[in-house]
C-alpha cells in the first residue's frame, strides 16, 4: 500500500496556511493506480450485500461512480446546495470557520437499501456524518464509509458511527 500512499502529493498551505492538503489527482492520473484503488477498496464489498454507493461531492463521485460500476449497483449523488434538479432534503454541518450544506434527492433510496458512502478522504468527518444523517433520514441502511484516505490525527472517525468506517490508506 505503501507505493498508493507515496504517489499522493502533499500541497503545504492549501487551501489556506498551515493545512497541508492531500493531493489525489496523481492518483487519479496514474492508471494502475486507480486501479488498482477500486479493486481493492470494492473486493471489501463484493459479498455486502449493497444496493447503492453514495458517491459525495465532488471527489467522492470519482470514487463512487467506479465502485458502483464493479460492484453492479447504481450511485446516488449528494451534492452542494442548489445542484439537484428534484426535491432535496439538505444538511447543515459545521466547518473550522462557518457552515457548509449538502442535498441529496428525497426519493434516493428504497426503504431497508444498504448503502456504501463513497469519499476521497475523511479529514474531521463532518462532511461524512451529514451524509450518514441524510442516509438515515431517508430510511436507507448504513453498510459502511469507506474513504480512498484518512488523516487519522484528526479522529474524524470518531464523528461516525462506530466500525461503520474503512480507509484504504492512512496517514
Ligand atoms: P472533513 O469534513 O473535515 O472530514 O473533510 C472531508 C472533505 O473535505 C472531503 O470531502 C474531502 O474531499 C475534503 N478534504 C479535506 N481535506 C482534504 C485533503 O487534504 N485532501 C483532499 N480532500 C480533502
Amino acid at each position: 500500500m505503501d507505493d498508493l500512499k507515496k504517489i499522493i502529493r502533499d500541497i503545504p498551505d492549501f487551501p489556506k496556511k498551515g493545512i497541508i492538503f492531500k493531493d489525489i489527482t496523481t492518483l487519479l492520473a496514474d492508471g494502475a493506480s486507480f486501479h488498482r484503488m477500486i479493486d481493492l477498496i470494492a473486493h471489501r464489498y463484493l459479498d455486502r450485500k449493497i444496493d447503492k454507493i453514495v458517491g459525495v461531492e465532488a471527489r467522492g463521485f470519482l470514487l463512487g461512480s467506479a465502485l458502483a460500476y464493479k460492484l453492479g449497483v447504481g450511485i446516488v449523488l449528494v451534492r452542494k446546495p442548489g445542484k439537484l434538479p428534484y426535491k432535496t432534503r439538505k444538511k447543515t454541518y459545521d466547518l473550522e470557520y462557518g457552515s457548509d450544506s449538502l442535498e441529496i434527492h428525497e426519493d434516493a433510496f428504497c426503504p431497508g437499501e444498504r448503502v456504501l458512502i463513497a469519499d476521497d478522504l475523511l479529514a474531521t468527518g463532518g462532511t461524512v456524518a451529514a451524509v450518514v444523517e441524510l442516509v438515515s433520514e431517508l430510511g436507507a441502511e448504513l453498510v459502511e464509509c469507506a474513504f480512498l484516505a484518512e488523516l487519522d490525527f484528526l479522529r474524524g472517525r470518531e464523528r461516525l458511527p462506530q466500525d461503520k468506517v474503512y480507509s484504504l490508506l492512512h496517514f
